[in-house]
């Protein structure tokens, strides 16, 4: 059954890709046969309709394809067209070699045109096929010359437009991306000139590429490049736009040839046509040098020139050619006291420009100026938000950051939002030692990450000068590996053109630095610097919070004079552990240990002295405990030790090392030698108490059953009866 369903849906497959294939053939056949040669009948109309529907078919999805066409498709085309051209030729000739014949040669050029190279070649092949058929069946021809010859022309006319043809898309296709790249240049070099991005900026970066090989402004949607020649891109647009509208009004109003404003180029030794309104057909657009006649003397006077009597021998640069006009005036457009631009107009009568006139010239020039002003304070607006914007987030990323570690990676997260950079590592600065510690480091090859935990003292590489002098280096974030030390000697830092070492401020106080570093060459130019610094010292009053919440945290849980766990961190734990032992039916052991007649040692040496012995016993727990038992100082000189998955003679076992080594113990004081010993209680989960509280309350009793019984001992709890019959 399945196997019929499966038949019956690759027969239709097969009908609804394969019919017009079949058909083709069958056409073909069917002139083969003579039906093209044979007097017009039912069978030709039928044929006829039949091949216009199909071949309108076929057109229809060849036009309404967006990409390649599949080769079925341009085959059957191709083949429908032979099929009708050869029956066409057939009727009206009679013949495959009469006037009309090279028609097949236009079909095969055609169908090389738009189809790919492999329909393209089986069309060929269907075109000479039919045509030896139609000679040997239809015509009764058998001059394989005549064939041989229709071959050669066909395959070499499809070749040839083949070749010709791919290589005219790419011609065009390269002219395109040129042109795209020019515009693109041209905008930047303006956003430049006008001063709205800074010099070197946006080109220096590396122009990544889309697919097609087309530079796409500067950086991905929004990244730092993008973001940045939008802005600059939109207000070069609207600059354009408004001196443009008083270019055109100007002309209309004093009855201009033209009225063109002049910019220097950003190098500033060129000037060029920023915008022009004019009734000419020769202008000269290419840079003009700022030596050129007219312009050099209104550059040198910072001046307007009036010129009149104007000659068609004289030469004005904007003109290619002859002078056309006979009037013109120049004016300097000044800005900050720098002479930026010219505004020129002139009129083909030799009519001077009236003061009157003169003073409207000069109006719409400071009107250009004013629009390439305010663009300028927009784009530094709109520069300054994009900057707080990023700042804020930094600023809320590093705020929840709790951990000296997280505020790290919030911090070059931020980082990288602000400057591309390949490498980012922080050091920190312990004060008291002079030494810096690599805390952190991030790089897209993986060459720092080894100098994590790295030490090194204040030397004069660039790290310890920027925590001496709290100041970022190197200058202009400009790096020379070859006479540079950037950590230390013994820790080389990779050849890279670009570095920031950036203080961590807090109050004043360097905490460290964050390093950045860039394999392309100005990576950190005046335009990301300064927010830099400012994420700089975010991080830092972030990384003292993280240190502060940290040793707060300490505080809150550990001993002071012993460095181990206090009372109150040990009864968080104890509950933790009492519970995981009756949820895994395992033991637990608690051992109290109290040293014995402290009171004594207090009263005999002296405070300071009975301080070192609990030290000492401090110390000894320490170096006796397992890594998995807890150890706390309960207050006073009195220790109590958790001990788990351990029964009553593991405890035992651990209260007779301590003891022992107490007992051992020589604790050298200012007040000489000092020996004490301690007594230890313990009691073991569940017998000795299935509470903490009735636990620690055996173990107590324990402890006390120690001291009573002469001390310097150790005693596991007993049940009361067992107890009571010992003590019998
Ligand atoms: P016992 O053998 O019965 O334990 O006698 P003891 O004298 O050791 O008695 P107890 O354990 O009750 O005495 C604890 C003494 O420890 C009381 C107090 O003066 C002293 N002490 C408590 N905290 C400190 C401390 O931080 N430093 C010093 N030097 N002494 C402390
Ligand atoms: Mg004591
Ligand atoms: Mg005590």
């Amino acid at each position: 059954m399945e196997v019929l369903v499966r038949a019956s849906l690759f027969a239709r497959r097969m009908t609804r890709t394969a019919y017009g294939l079949v058909l083709t053939f069958a056409l073909a056949a069917l002139i083969v046969t003579g039906s093209a040669t044979a007097p017009v009948g039912i069978v030709s109309l039928g044929a006829i309709l039949v091949w216009t529907v199909l071949l309108a078919r076929r057109l229809r999805a060849k036009l309404r394809l967006t990409g390649d066409a599949s080769f079925l498709l341009d085959f059957e085309l191709g083949a429908l067209l032979a099929v009708g051209l050869d029956a066409a030729l057939l009727r009206f000739d009679g013949t495959l070699s009469g006037r009309f014949s090279p028609a097949i040669y236009v079909l095969v050029a055609l169908v090389a045109s738009f189809g790919r190279p492999g329909p393209g070649l089986a069309v060929v092949a269907w075109v000479v096929g039919l045509d030896a058929l139609i000679r040997h069946f239809t015509l009764g021809e058998t001059s394989w010359e005549a064939l041989a010859t229709q071959a050669g022309f066909a395959l070499a006319f499809a070749l040839l437009n083949f070749v010709l043809l791919r290589a005219e898309v790419s011609r065009i296709r390269v002219n395109a991306r040129a042109g795209v790249a020019r515009e693109l240049e041209r905008l930047r070099d303006d956003a430049r000139s006008y001063r709205l991005l800074g010099a070197g900026e946006a080109s220096a970066q590396p122009q990544p590429q889309n697919q097609r090989g087309v530079a796409v402004s500067n950086g991905s949607p929004g990244s730092l490049g993008s973001t940045e020649e939008r802005l600059a891109r939109s207000s070069v647009e609207e600059i354009h736009q408004s001196v443009h509208y008083a270019l055109e009004l100007l002309r209309r109003t004093l009855d201009l040839h033209t009225a063109v404003l002049l910019w220097r180029t950003d190098a500033g030794t060129h000037l060029r046509i920023s915008e022009l309104s004019t009734g000419s057909e020769a202008i000269h657009d290419a840079p003009f040098s700022l030596g050129d006649g007219v312009l050099a003397a209104v550059l040198a006077k910072k001046e307007a020139v009036l010129l009149e009597n104007l000659r068609p021998s004289y030469k004005v640069p904007y003109y290619e050619g002859p002078c056309p006009v006979r009037a013109l005036a120049a004016l300097p457009v000044l800005d900050d006291g720098v002479v930026r631009g010219v505004l020129a107009i002139d009129r083909v009568e030799n009519r001077p420009f009236t003061p009157h006139e003169h003073e409207i010239v000069a109006q719409a020039a400071r009107y250009c100026l004013r629009a390439i002003q305010n663009e300028r304070v927009f784009v530094q607006l709109e520069r300054a938000k994009v900057e707080q914007g990023k700042l804020y987030r930094a600023a809320q990323a590093l705020g929840a950051a709790m951990s000296e570690k997280d505020v790290v990676e919030a911090g070059v997260r931020a980082a990288r939002e602000i400057a591309s950079f390949d490498l980012a590592a922080v050091t920190t600065w312990d004060e008291s030692a002079k030494v810096h510690e690599i805390s952190a480091a991030r790089s897209e090859a993986g060459e720092i990450e080894r100098l994590v935990g790295q030490r090194f003292r204040n030397n004069t590489g660039l790290v310890s000068m920027v925590v001496t002098n709290r100041f970022p280096l190197p200058y202009k974030g400009e790096f020379d590996p070859a006479h540079q030390v950037v950590l230390s000697k013994r820790l080389p830092w990779p050849s890279i053109p670009s570095l920031l070492v950036l203080p961590l401020l807090h109050h004043g106080r360097p905490l460290g630095t964050l390093i950045l570093g860039a394999k392309r060459r100005h990576a950190f130019g005046d335009s990301v610097r300064p927010t830099l610094e400012v994420l700089a010292s975010h991080l830092a009053v972030s990384l003292s919070n993280a240190r502060m919440v940290q040793k707060l945290e300490t505080m809150a849980t550990t001993d002071g004079m012993t460095g181990l766990l206090n009372k109150r961190a040990m009864l968080d734990q104890a509950v933790q552990k009492v519970a995981a032992a009756q949820r895994f039916g395992r033991k637990l052991s608690v051992l109290i240990v109290d040293i014995d007649f402290f009171k004594n040692v207090n009263d005999t040496f002296g405070h300071d002295v009975g301080d070192v012995v609990i030290k000492g016993l401090g110390e000894i727990l320490k170096r006796q405990k397992r890594t998995t038992d807890v150890v706390a100082r309960f207050g006073g000189e009195e220790f109590v030790v958790l001990c788990e998955q351990t029964d009553e003679a593991g405890a035992l076992l651990l209260g007779e090392r301590i003891r022992e080594e107490l007992e051992r113990a020589v604790f050298t004081t200012a007040m000489g030698a000092v020996k004490v010993t301690c007594s230890v209680g313990s009691a073991t989960f569940p017998e000795g108490g299935a509470k903490w509280e009735d636990l620690f309350k055996g173990a107590d009793e324990s402890l006390y059953v120690s001291k009573r019984t002469g001390r310097n001992r150790v005693t596991a709890w007993q049940p009361p009866n067992a107890a009571r019959s010992k003590a019998g």
